[in-house]
């Protein structure tokens, strides 16, 4: 905990020189699973993340059975996630909803099926910075999971879609018992630790165009879809760098075919092409949760 806090704020210095709903929930081995209620604050923009963080609670409509696409909880054996089922409950991850206020207590782990969330630190109250992002491979508020109580950050839905949660009691108790839960969180801890680590690399080091490369990379493999949903000033914003750089990124991609563009819409057209002008912080950044989700 200690050890990624220090990590964020390491990139938090760097970048400042520079610049709820009731469903069901199939697990892949088992068919059927419990019901919950959960709301689900949202949240305007990441730019007023820090005057007006939580706007309402909203509860959601119901909806119909999704297959748990999480890849940790996929790899658990049936009688582990039999376990742990009685205590996950699926909920429905709104757009900027935000699931974690930095210096909010934590009483959630989240495991997303297809959403993905973006884990931003504050630069001087003025704007913020993702140092991290985590969709089907992970989970989010794996601090909690290393003893921390509150959130050093702020964790905000990207992208929207659903997810699994767990109390932090269930979690301890589950990750306690026999299972490969506890395993499967620890690489997780240390994947989240690489993406924070190459994130003061990245924007230290990297080129724009490398570093828009790198995110549209790393959104597609956790949206599980080359469609995208961004605009360049979002990508701008979470990447802490000016428009007009993304800009001129797109734009090229865009007479290379590498991608097509429209109203908020992002293609990945030529996926090898764009890891080819891709920095290298894609790859290690892979490598690493590839290594244990398989
Ligand atoms: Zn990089």
């Amino acid at each position: 905990m200690y050890a990624i806090a220090q990590i964020a704020l390491r990139v938090h210095a760097i970048v400042n020189l520079r610049c709820r709903t009731r469903v069901q929930d199939f697990h892949p081995d088992e068919g059927r699973g419990s019901r919950g209620n959960v709301r689900v604050a949202r949240h305007s923009t990441p730019d007023r993340m820090f005057r007006a963080l939580i706007s309402r609670l909203a509860p959601m409509s119901a909806s119909n059975p999704v297959m748990v696409k999480n890849r940790i909880l996929s790899m658990l054996a049936k009688a582990e996630y039999r376990r742990l089922r009685p205590s996950l409950e699926q909920v429905a991850l709104h757009a900027n909803a935000v699931l974690y206020e930095p210096g909010g207590a934590v009483r959630h782990i989240y495991f997303p099926n297809d959403a993905v969330v973006s884990l931003l630190y504050d630069v001087d109250g003025r704007r913020t910075v993702e140092v991290a992002m985590e969709g089907n491979e992970g989970a989010v508020g794996l601090a909690v999971y290393l003893g921390g109580v509150t959130s050093c950050n702020l964790s905000i839905v990207r992208d929207a879609g659903t997810a699994m949660r767990l109390e932090v009691k269930a979690l301890t108790r589950c990750a306690d018992q026999r299972g490969r839960l506890r395993e499967l969180l620890h690489k997780s801890v240390h994947g989240l630790v690489t993406q924070i680590a190459q994130a003061g690399v990245c924007s230290r080091f990297h080129c724009i165009d490398a570093r828009v490369a790198r995110w549209l990379l790393m959104t597609q493999d956790r949206v599980g879809s080359r469609e995208l949903s961004a605009t360049q000033e979002s990508i701008a914003r979470m990447l802490g760098v000016r428009r007009s750089g993304v800009t001129a990124a797109a734009s090229g991609f865009q007479r290379q075919s590498m991608i097509g563009y429209r109203r908020g819409r992002i293609e990945i057209l030529d996926p090898r092409k764009l890891r080819a002008a891709s920095c290298s912080c894609y790859g290690v950044i892979k490598r690493q949760y590839d290594s244990f989700l398989k």
